[in-house]
């Protein structure tokens, strides 16, 4: 007598929604809340999910951390010694990618065939920054619109605004912090401290071949010139490498022609200016990337290559942990220690210009607010004699005095020609009309307005050394990092 035995009984593989249904879809945040769950009870000992707090329509946000030593809080995690890595994804909701890829990451490096990895890394993953904006989903937003270069090759079930709810674009939202969702990032950043950062997002600039097009901060002259460096000359291109090998999938630094209708005319990339996230960080000292998946590749396609960036992104880190480590560690002692040693040309480039609406909503621009050229920063001692300081106060009302005159280059600044269409990235300076941002938001009076961008101003990019006294113009001299400066001036 034979038998066989038993048919197991069947367990359906966990499958995001976007897998589900063939990447016609995305997850929404009950989609997201329930995958986290359904991993979590599978994978108790390796995943903890925690919240950030909620966001403005009262949508919890959460974080979920990776671990196989329990080290499941900043400080457990800083002890056990391995690089932390945070994933920001869905910052911009209409960019779904890295949100999808990180759900299927939390699987496969729990119970599936990255669990190697965990023995290497603590990952953070943030798989919803801006819930309100993911769930207004529509087939409407980023819409296909190869004439005008705008828009990506959508889910048919279509994606969520760029905007949060109340019309926040929190990618330019750093310096300010006035959405909810932007103050419990910075608050769970500042107690996490992550030694790598990564943001997902997908571009629909310049026509172009790559896959996926990445950067890091820009912030050389302010923020610590390491980390940037090391991501700008060593990991990024290690990563597309391992990427082309593996996945032969392309990329390559992020920018746009200077003329979208001439790619020869350039490849310009955007400010250096922190209210976009990557140059906060900069100014943070931590290693920061920016992954922007390349719109006109199916959604399919686009998950699958933001997957494999992020995994090589991974694997570098954890095969070059040590390097990791001792390179955003060594930013903070120096930064620590030039601030209790401050010279006379230390240099800060903080330049921004004040935002105000006209009485059409428009956006007007009122700047410089702060002297920057021609103006002397003093530096002295905490101890320094009274003569000192009252020369000190003397420079101060100067500098306010001068500020207070109008600026010579009033009219040639941002409203005039930053924000042209053909200098800027479409994608990162897009204004979006009264019209637009209207049919978009379903729920309005504040979505009336044309897309919340913080303030910012060209002039730091197009700030050249010529304005600096000449010790400090020696000693900032752009070495490896000259190539960061713009090609161009934007005035
Ligand atoms: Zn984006």
């Amino acid at each position: 007598m034979t038998h066989s035995d038993p048919p197991l009984p069947h367990v359906p593989p966990l499958l995001t929604r976007a897998e589900r249904t063939g990447f016609a879809e995305t997850s929404l945040h009950a989609d997201v809340v329930g995958f986290i769950r359904q991993v979590r009870r599978l994978a108790p000992d390796r995943m903890r999910v925690t919240s950030m707090g909620k966001s403005a329509e009262g949508r919890d946000m959460p974080v979920v951390v990776l671990s196989d030593l329990d080290a499941f809080t900043p400080a457990a995690a800083h002890r056990a010694g391995k690089p932390i890595v945070m994933v920001n994804a869905n910052i911009h909701a209409g960019e779904v990618e890295g949100k999808e890829a990180l759900l299927a990451f939390m699987r496969d490096m729990t119970i599936g065939e990255l669990r190697p990895l965990l023995d290497q890394l603590t990952l953070v993953f943030i798989p919803l920054l801006n819930p309100d904006g993911n769930d207004r989903i529509s087939t409407e937003n980023r819409k296909l619109d190869l004439e005008a270069l705008e828009g990506q090759v959508n889910p048919p079930g279509g994606v969520g605004t760029r905007n949060t709810g109340e019309g926040w674009n929190l990618n330019r939202d750093y310096m300010k912090q006035e959405a909810v969702e932007s103050n419990n990032l910075a608050r769970l950043y500042g107690q996490w401290w992550p030694h790598v950062f990564v943001d997902c997002h997908t571009t629909d600039g310049s026509i172009h071949a790559y896959d996926l097009t990445y950067d890091t901060a820009h912030t050389s002259r302010s923020g610590h010139p390491g980390p940037i460096e090391y991501v700008r000359t060593k990991l990024l291109p290690a990563v597309s490498d391992a990427v082309w090998h593996n996945d032969r999938r392309r990329g390559f630094f992020y920018g746009n022609y200077v003329d979208q209708d001439d790619p020869k005319s350039g490849w310009e990339t955007y400010p250096g200016l922190p209210r976009f996230g990557s140059h906060y960080r900069g100014l943070t000292g931590r290693l920061d990337i920016l992954l922007e998946t390349y719109s006109y590749i199916d959604f399919a396609a686009r998950v699958e290559t933001i997957s494999a960036f992020l995994l090589e992104i991974f694997r570098y880190v954890a095969a070059h942990a040590g390097e990791v480590i001792a390179t955003a560690e060594e930013a903070e002692r120096d930064t620590i220690a030039r601030g209790r040693d401050p010279q006379p040309d230390d240099l800060v480039g903080i330049n921004y210009g004040a935002a105000r609406r006209a009485s059409d909503g428009r956006l007007v621009f009122d700047w410089p607010v702060h002297p920057l050229e021609e103006t002397t920063i003093v530096v002295s001692s905490i101890s320094g004699e009274r003569g000192r300081h009252r020369r000190q106060a003397h420079a101060a009302q100067r500098s306010l005095r001068r500020a207070r005159r109008p600026c010579r280059h009033r009219g040639r600044g941002l409203h005039r020609s930053g924000l042209r269409k053909d200098r800027e990235p479409r994608h990162l300076h897009r204004h979006r009309t009264l019209r637009d941002c209207a049919e978009r938001s379903t729920r309005a009076p504040r979505g009336a307005l044309p897309e919340r961008d913080a303030v910012h101003s060209n002039r730091a990019a197009a700030w050249e050394p010529r304005h600096l006294p000449a010790r400090a113009r020696e000693r900032r001299r752009p070495g490896a990092l000259g190539v960061l400066r713009p090609r161009r001036s934007h005035r």
